[in-house]
């Protein structure tokens, strides 16, 4: 097949059954969470939850969505989500009408679901979905986003995200006033440290999305007066790397961007936390790392620049490879190789005030184009620009095989 390229790099649709197939079988660390298969059947694929309760019949997911006044935004990032595979079949089997605890209404995440249904059920009369319905619900979940302006996709991403997990958490009732446990493990192991950590994120924070999405962040500070070493970790969902300072017409590589974002900082007293043998703020040197790795990682590529006046946006040109990103410099040091996959872009043309965005996708046939209600297949060789914005990778099955 030519061009074809995809998620799986073989780009076939049997290939794609494989794949997801075979991640039952690699997918250690989060086994409890339901997976779907996919089969060929004479009419296309066949997407078939575990249960084999739901079938859905997939088409091409080429569809375009309506521009229904300033929405370019959504609409480019709803296609990179609706290009996540795991995340699409949970929508199309309508999978959280299953495992949702929760007593309220998962309106967002249903509205969702019918938006992904709309681009991905085979129907062959419909080349537009419209998305009002669901960016209505949106706008009522999330107020901030009423205004009738252009809106920043990562915003929007994240905030959707964050609603859909909360509409969808697993752990609904679980009390969250109060502080996170005092991280002192004097005499536990680092990693052991990090593991009770996340425990505890789980206990009050589980659902697809963070089966999905979720990772771990490192920081390690390093006192300079007591050379004492603390970590603190948090959870992420997307990695905003800086951009390294460049002429216009500079060219920097995404290695550079997060060689940058996890550069020793030195921090001066004022802005350090207290260092715990000390007992007060000293300078030290800050350190970020990733300390647990997300099944797809979303990395927000920080064009834009608030200064105290203006935003400024950089077209500087970032490279960035489509296959086999090795994050394991960024972990743990006995982490091995970590390779993720791209399969989605979100793109930001023109400037601060009058930009526009679109989005480029992988559906495992080869790469199309979405430029609101048009979608035209590119070529490998077109997805790099100096307009990439957010990338969505997804860890590829080498790399999770090699970890064990
Ligand atoms: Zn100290």
């Amino acid at each position: 097949m030519p061009g074809a390229s995809g998620v799986n790099g073989e780009g076939s649709c049997e290939a794609l059954c494989r794949t997801l197939v075979s991640q039952n079988g690699h997918q250690r660390e989060t086994a409890d969470i339901s997976q779907s298969v996919l089969y060929t059947s004479l009419m296309g694929l066949l997407l078939v939850a575990d249960n084999e309760k739901e079938k859905v019949t997939l088409g091409s997911g080429r569809i375009g969505l309506r521009n229904i006044g300033n929405t370019c935004f959504l609409n480019a990032v709803v296609q990179c989500l609706s290009h996540t595979c795991g995340l699409r079949d949970y929508c199309l089997l309508k999978s959280h009408r299953q495992e949702k605890f929760s007593k309220e209404e998962a309106r967002l995440m249903e509205a969702f679901s019918e938006l992904l249904s709309g681009l991905w059920v085979a129907n062959e009369e419909d080349t537009v979905v419209n998305p009002r319905r669901f960016y209505n619900i949106f706008k009522e979940a999330v107020p901030y986003f009423s205004g009738y302006s252009q809106q920043d996709a990562q915003e929007f991403l994240r905030f959707l995200l964050d609603k859909l997990h909360t509409e969808i958490n697993r752990r609904p009732y679980v009390r969250r006033a109060g502080k996170d446990p005092e991280q002192k493990y004097a005499r536990i192991r680092l990693s052991e440290e990090a593991v009770a950590m996340w425990k505890t994120h789980l206990e009050r924070d589980d659902s697809r999305i963070v089966d999905l999405f979720s990772g771990q962040l490192r920081s390690s500070l390093h006192c300079s007066v007591c050379s004492h070493y603390s970590n603190t970790f948090d959870v992420f969902c997307d990695l905003s790397l800086p951009l390294p300072k460049r002429s216009i017409a500079g060219v920097v590589t995404l290695k550079e961007c997060l060689d940058l974002f996890s550069q020793e900082e030195k921090l001066d007293k004022e802005n350090s936390p207290m260092c715990e043998r000390c007992n007060r703020r000293t300078e030290c040197t800050k350190r970020l790392s990733i300390q647990r790795f997300p099944q797809v990682i979303v990395i927000h590529l920080n064009r834009f620049t608030t200064s105290r006046w203006s935003i400024s946006k950089s077209t500087v040109y970032v490279s960035f490879p489509l296959a086999n990103l090795d994050l394991r410099p960024y972990g743990p040091v006995d982490c091995g190789p970590v390779l993720y996959d791209l399969y989605a872009i979100c793109n930001h043309t023109g400037t601060v005030n009058m930009g526009h965005y679109t989005a480029c996708c992988s559906d495992g046939n080869g790469w199309c184009f979405y430029n609101d209600s048009s979608v035209t297949p590119v070529s490998e060789n077109q997805l790099q620009t100096n307009q990439a914005y957010v990338l969505f990778y997804q860890r590829s099955k080498s790399s999770a095989t090699i970890r064990k």
